[in-house]
């Protein structure tokens, strides 16, 4: 077994701290990796909270995770020691029922393995995350990574990025469509920085007024203040996609409204609570609402790819783990330029 060092939460609403346990023995088929950035999602503060219930506890959060291979299993092909690797939201999956034939493993009929908060399909044992030094992960379900981006900002694209690239491609959005991004957080930056260089017309609609320099920054055409009544009329009936990433508890009806005839909002935020809608607000225009959760392994590497091309990374803040419980904190309150990252040297 190898010993781990890591940072947990021992159980919910508690502060994490430092925490060592073992990992399993590289196998034929793993990569081990020793982490060298993890990035901080908004999932790791639900779940170390409990908010949507079933958390395992010790909990080592982080599933946006870059660093070099150190060791590789006898059956792997694609990874030798010294290469970059990622790690996203999944380690495992059942590898064989249509969803995952697909590619589409994030919707595995059994269900996927998390990085962490999972339990390991044969063991049954805890799956432990990214704010550790290394881990063990099977080659199918690692990731390689550019080595022409700055990695720290690699990192959140393993799940903020390929979290918003799956439905914008799902959704074949680009040229010609208005896209509106509810919220300007860790997923919202990376969603306005992926509709700007697919084409889109990219609205931000944001509860932080101070953030509009940052969005235009960001490549955002236009910025709308969703608390200013006379800001939020303007865009009635405007997008053709709306993609909320918003985490708390909002007022459904008045953002379906933003959407014009047959136009689609994409959920990505998941609230603790279950949002309320009257159902006319999408019976007068035909309007969606459609969900959409992380992407497919092999969705990931294009994603990777696609940002190796158009020179796109996230805006990060690089913290030190000690810092993390401060982080959530800020976190909580929208603070957060645009994410932040963690650098496992400071372990
Ligand atoms: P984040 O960095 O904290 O960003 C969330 C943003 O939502 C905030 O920056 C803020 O933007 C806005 N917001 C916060 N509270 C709000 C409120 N009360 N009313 C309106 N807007 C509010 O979080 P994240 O890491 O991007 O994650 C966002 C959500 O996506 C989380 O719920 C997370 O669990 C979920 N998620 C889903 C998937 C998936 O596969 N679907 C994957 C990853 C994460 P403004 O300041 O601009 O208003
Ligand atoms: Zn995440
Ligand atoms: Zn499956």
């Amino acid at each position: 077994m190898l010993p781990t060092k890591a940072y947990a939460a021992p159980a919910a609403n508690i502060p994490l701290e430092p925490f060592q346990f073992e990992r399993r023995e590289v196998g034929p088929h793993d990569v081990q990796i020793e982490i060298l950035f993890c990035g901080v999602c908004h999932s790791d503060l639900h779940q170390v909270r409990d908010e949507w219930g079933g958390s395992i506890f010790p909990m080592v959060p982080g599933h946006e995770i870059v660093g070099r291979v150190v060791k590789v299993g006898e059956h792997v092909r694609l990874f030798k020691p010294g290469d970059l690797a990622g790690v996203g939201c999944m380690v495992d999956s059942c590898r064989t029922c249509p969803s995952c034939r697909e590619g589409l493993e994030q919707y595995c009929e059994v269900g996927f393995v998390g990085t962490y908060n999972g339990r390991e399909l044969k063991s049954g044992a805890p799956t432990y995350g990214g704010y550790s030094n290394h881990i063990v992960v099977a080659e199918a379900f690692t990731l390689r990574v550019p080595d022409t981006l700055p990695l720290a900002g690699v990192a959140p694209l393993l799940c903020a990025g390929i979290t918003t690239f799956s439905p914008l491609r799902q959704w074949k959005v680009g040229e010609g469509h208005r896209v509106g991004v509810m919220g300007l957080g860790g997923l919202g930056h990376m969603a306005v920085k992926l509709a700007v260089a697919m084409g889109a017309e990219v609205t931000v609609l944001s509860t932080s007024p101070n953030k509009e320099a940052d969005a235009k920054a960001l490549g955002a055409h236009k910025f709308v203040v969703t608390r200013d009544a006379e800001q939020l009329k303007r865009v009635n009936n405007y997008f053709d996609f709306i993609i909320n990433t918003v985490s708390a508890p909002l007022d459904m009806s008045l953002y379906v409204n933003l959407l014009r005839r047959d136009g689609t909002m994409i959920l990505l935020g998941v609230p603790p609570e279950a949002p309320q809608l009257h159902a006319f607000n999408l019976i007068a225009k035909r309007r969606r609402i459609a969900g959409s959760l992380i992407g497919g392994i092999e969705e990931t590497q294009e994603m990777l790819d696609f940002c190796a091309r158009h020179n796109i990374v996230s805006d990060v803040e690089v913290i030190p783990i000690n810092y993390i419980n401060e982080a959530y904190e800020r976190m909580l309150k929208s603070d957060v330029k645009y994410r932040f990252v963690i650098d496992m040297a400071t372990l």
